[in-house]
């Protein structure tokens, strides 16, 4: 099967982080989410207290386990952003490096454990779901018997990240167990697997691997940013999602191919889930690299290792092309950060190309909806854009359309 995306752009290609893999063992702080202002939690350690690496320090509303990731001293909750955090500090008497014991190992096969079972494992292992953001057993479990089709991104949305690249080859054997226990608890018949046709060593790792041809399939694709829900379900489906339906409504599950492989992992070993990884890259930092950092890492820590230049030189989570800057703690979609110097070339006026209308995913026409002077279909633009910033990339009289459209999206 081979995938075609409409809109989105292909970005060009920065290899310099995949060749220098980093594991991040001594950070010296972590900020674990324990969730916004709604989210209820118990602290299950007092400040001052000392924790293993793998030592339960908090749990929430709903007994979602929160580990710490490092071995240290738990020195308080804090907020930011409208989100608590639990800090521990690295101490150098490093208490006890060992990791949380693993759990007897399951007495039954994988797929012989009932779905109320892999939901309770999931949930006391602390999965991320990198899809999502979330926790990975809160995503899945209102999704069981609800499934039709898993399907399982191994690309890397910008050129510059390799994060889902990396991923994939060093475990395409867990992704692919991750695949058959996600469909054995959700009940799903088929899985997809998403390749980069540009990647082909990993092709070559999956074709060798699948077993069950019937089972899971690959879909190729030529990868162009930005891939999301709704660009994936139509390069997969040829036909948008419904007006106000989800790809999960149409039976139809998203998953990172970091989490598939997590979650075989963990189940197998019954060690929760301590670390993940981001790729730090571009012509900002003295040293690109994918990084393998401890869970609740702040992103300072991953700069710094990366080595970032800081003056003129901005930070950009998950996208070279537009700027949520990397501060702070890392929120659970973050798989990459990019820095580069702000583009700076003047604006001059619209030539009525189409162009910014070609590579938008979402079908809107930007720069026709900014002009109409109709303050509605300006609003409206502003609603279903999803910043992705490939209109301005690509516009040839470099205008800052990504503002004018912030403009209509904070106007009452
Ligand atoms: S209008 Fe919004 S969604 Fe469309 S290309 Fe521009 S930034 Fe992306
Ligand atoms: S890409 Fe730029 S120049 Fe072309 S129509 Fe859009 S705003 Fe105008």
């Amino acid at each position: 099967m081979v995938l075609s995306f409409a809109g989105g752009v292909a970005l060009p290609t920065r290899t310099d982080a995949l060749k220098n893999s980093l594991l991040l063992q001594k950070v010296p702080q972590v900020m674990l989410p324990l969730g916004d202002a709604e989210e209820a939690y118990t602290l299950t350690v007092c400040e001052g207290e000392e924790v293993p690496v793998g030592g339960l320090v908090a749990k929430l509303g709903d007994g979602t386990p929160i580990y710490s990731s490092i071995p240290g001293v738990v020195t308080g909750v804090f907020e930011k952003d409208g989100m608590h955090y639990l800090s521990v500090e690295r101490t150098e008497k490093e208490a006890d490096l060992s990791p949380l014991p693993a759990r007897e190992p399951e007495s039954k096969r994988l797929e012989e454990l009932t779905a109320e079972e892999l939901l309770e494992s999931i949930k006391t292992l602390g999965v991320l779901d990198l899809w999502s953001g979330d926790w990975l057993w809160r995503r899945l479990a209102p999704l069981v018997g609800k499934i039709r089709r898993v399907v399982v991104d191994t690309t890397d949305d910008s050129g510059w990240s390799f994060t889902e690249y990396r991923s994939s080859l060093r475990h395409p054997g867990e992704i692919l167990g991750g695949i058959k226990v996600l469909l054995h608890l959700l009940g799903g018949s088929k899985a997809v697997l998403v390749v980069d046709n540009n990647r082909p060593k990993i092709k070559e790792a999956f074709s060798t691997m699948i077993n069950d041809p019937a089972l899971i399939v690959m879909a190729e694709t030529e990868v162009k940013y930005p891939i999301r829900d709704e660009t994936l379900y139509e390069a997969l489906y040829i036909r948008h999602l419904k007006k106000g339906s989800t790809a999960e409504s149409e039976g139809v599950l998203f998953l990172k191919a970091q989490t598939a492989a997590q979650l075989y992992t963990s189940l197998l070993t019954g060690i929760p889930q301590l670390t993940r990884t981001v790729t730090a890259c571009g012509e900002g930092f003295g040293k690109n690299a994918v990084l393998d950092i401890p869970m609740g890492t702040p992103w300072k820590t991953v700069l710094e290792a990366a080595l970032f230049k800081g003056g003129a030189y901005r930070t950009m989570v998950n996208s070279p092309l537009h700027g949520k800057q990397a501060e702070g703690a890392m929120d659970g979609r973050a798989e990459a950060v990019f820095a580069s110097l702000p583009l700076t070339k003047k604006p001059s006026h619209c030539i009525s190309c189409g162009r910014c209308a070609e590579v938008c995913p979402m079908r809107l026409t930007p720069y026709k909806s900014l002009t109409q002077h109709s303050y509605l279909s300006a609003k409206r633009l502003a609603a279903v854009c999803m910043d992705c910033g490939c209109c301005e990339y690509v516009c040839p009289a470099n205008i800052p359309l990504r503002e004018h459209i912030a403009r209509h999206r904070n106007t009452k």
